[in-house]
């Protein structure tokens, strides 16, 4: 369990009750302040408070006009929500491979440009970085928009530069567990155009901008008061909660020592938040055995590639469609790593580790 609440319980409900008391719940000073404060922490002009991160990432494509008939390149090991934010709008995801990173394969894009292709939805996956400079190059090359998915990559930067900020949109989701996590749902985007902020500011509100006229139809997703002041207080520690994470994520990479398993790496000019810490093995179930019978609990992020899930059958892919992505499906495992994590911990879980052998 994350440790954050009871490390700044006090803030926490002191916040709490003062939003309680004030009476206002819904679009009030404390969402414009965190939006405020967000934008300014990501480097980015303006933010948009939404309901959840999904909201965020189909809000995005409506925003940009992307629908029907248009192609989207996504990595294909992501979350499966990054995909919805697609597909919500009718419009086709395509499926690029991730590299020796677990982000998009940047050299794998031109191949994959078509002139259906309108955009570029990078995912930041867990905490880490695409590579943007190659992103970006793309993107001006073949007038594609380009949306991030930062819903795991709060602060984390390519060549000093705080993802969210090299593109069109930078969706954000509050998620509990995520970096930057609310106490229930919440979301936001971020861009440097005032136009599109603008547009989601009526997006949200029933596409409404004045209370009862209605300019569009839209949707009820507004990040809640009581959420933006919890994350207001979150938001002035994230600096320091980020960094423990690194340090956590810095100690296991030293000392993980076992051929069967494989480390990721940070990539060189990135910064990492490390939302995951994230190793593979051949012999997935027998090390998640192993960690079991020594009380560590893994989870594996994600077992079911989008391509391959009931939902999105009509796509028409099958196994073997994407074999990098299946084969990291296939591998990976997230093992413990939270605020507030012991010495102690950690010591538990490499030991645990460094002492799996494969039996064959
Ligand atoms: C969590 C997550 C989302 C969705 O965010 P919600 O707030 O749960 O809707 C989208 N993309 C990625 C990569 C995520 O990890």
């Amino acid at each position: 369990m994350d440790r954050g609440f009871f490390q700044y319980q006090k803030e926490f409900e002191d916040k709490a009750l003062e939003v309680l008391r004030s009476g206002w719940y819904v679009l009030g000073k404390e969402v414009s302040s965190f939006e405020q404060e967000f934008a300014a922490w990501c480097g980015s002009k303006y933010c948009v408070g939404v309901g959840n991160g999904l909201d965020a990432l189909w809000m995005a494509f409506r925003v940009l006009g992307i629908g029907p008939g248009d192609e989207v390149l996504v990595q294909g090991n992501t979350y499966i929500a990054s995909v919805m934010g697609i597909t919500i709008n009718g419009a086709t995801p395509i499926f690029v491979e991730p590299d020796e990173y677990y982000q998009l394969d940047t050299a794998k894009l031109e191949a994959l440009i078509t002139p259906r292709t309108k955009a570029i939805l990078v995912v930041h996956l867990y905490g880490h970085n695409a590579k943007m400079d190659d992103v970006i190059h793309l993107c001006r090359k073949y007038y594609l928009r380009l949306v991030e998915d930062c819903a795991q990559s709060h602060g984390s930067a390519f060549n000093g530069q705080k993802s969210g900020t090299f593109g069109d949109i930078g969706c954000f989701s509050f998620y509990p567990s995520k970096n930057l996590g609310a106490f229930g749902d919440g979301g936001a985007i971020i861009t440097n155009n005032e136009q599109i902020a603008a547009d989601f500011r009526v997006l949200r509100n029933y596409g409404s901008e004045k209370r009862y006229y209605n300019k569009i139809v839209g949707a009820n997703s507004r990040l809640d008061e009581l959420q933006a002041g919890l994350l207001r207080v979150k938001l002035s520690h994230l600096d320091e909660l980020n960094e423990e994470r690194r340090q956590l994520a810095d100690r296991y990479s030293a000392q993980i020592q076992n051929k069967n398993i494989l480390l990721l790496r940070e990539r060189p000019d990135t910064h990492s938040v490390w939302h995951q810490y994230v190793i593979r093995c051949r012999s997935r179930e027998a090390l998640i055995q192993h960690l079991e019978e020594r009380q560590i609990g893994t989870i594996i992020h994600y077992p079911i590639p989008p391509h391959l899930s009931e939902a999105y059958q009509y796509l028409g892919y099958g196994p073997g469609s994407f074999p990098i992505t299946e084969r990291y499906a296939n591998e990976v495992l997230s093992i413990p790593m939270y605020n507030g994590m012991s010495e102690e911990e950690q010591e538990r879980v490499i030991d645990a580790l460094n002492s799996f052998e494969v039996i064959l």
